[in-house]
């Protein structure tokens, strides 16, 4: 039987997350520490900009293809064995209910 993808959820620390996570977009991936630009998804191993080891992925086109979603997993494990595949959709709401707590001081 061939291997399937089969969406998990784990606790994480949202911060190391931050620091550690590149976004992907059609053709490139920025750093989602300092923003740096025209990062390859494939290949791009540490931040040229700020120097953060990527061990998480995330895509935007994801949320505009969700049909893709396996094919990314897919070439991911293939071609990136060392990043984790995370939801952008849950990345950014746990970012944003973060700063709106540091927000209202909860
Ligand atoms: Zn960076």
């Amino acid at each position: 039987m061939s291997p399937h993808f089969l969406r998990t959820f784990r606790q994480f620390d949202i911060e190391e997350v931050k620091k550690s996570l590149m976004i992907a977009g059609d053709l490139t991936a920025n750093c989602a520490a300092c923003n740096a630009l025209g990062l390859d998804p494939y290949k791009t191993a540490v931040c040229p900009e700020c120097g953060v080891t990527f061990r998480y992925v995330a895509s935007r086109r994801l949320d505009s293809h969700p049909s893709e979603r396996f094919q990314l997993a897919r070439r991911l494990a293939e071609k990136r064995p060392d990043l984790t595949l995370i939801d952008l959709s849950d990345y950014k709401s746990a970012t944003g209910d973060k700063s709106a707590k540091e927000f209202f001081g909860l």
